[in-house]
């Protein structure tokens, strides 16, 4: 599988856009955790689109959002990119943090 590919795949997991009557709206999964061992997520909109608004446009926010710092980062340690959720600080994400320095969630 081609890296663009997977990143594609990799977004579609955490962002969408969804086609209302006049408007397309882009929406991010955002993750938190209210209790240790059990996130929550929900859809925020961060963008609201003219319903005439082209794939490629659409693609492209897609894409922007996926480098936005707010709300994905990339693993310092296994060049994962990360939802901010499942990020243990703004340097290693979660799996990083509990395989190679044994901190526990
Ligand atoms: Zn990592």
């Amino acid at each position: 599988m081609s890296s663009i590919k997977k990143e594609k795949e990799w977004a579609n997991k955490y962002i969408r856009s969804i086609r209302l009557d006049n408007t397309i709206e882009i929406q991010v999964e955002i993750i938190k955790w209210p209790h240790p061992h059990t996130p929550t997520s929900s859809w925020h909109t961060i963008k609201k689109l003219d319903g005439s608004t082209s794939q490629e446009v659409i693609d492209e926010l897609v894409e922007n959002t996926l480098i936005d710092s707010r709300y994905f980062k990339v693993c310092n340690e296994c060049n994962e990119r990360n939802p901010i959720g499942h990020m243990h600080n703004n340097k290693i994400c979660q799996s990083c943090a509990e395989n190679n320095h044994g901190i526990v969630h």
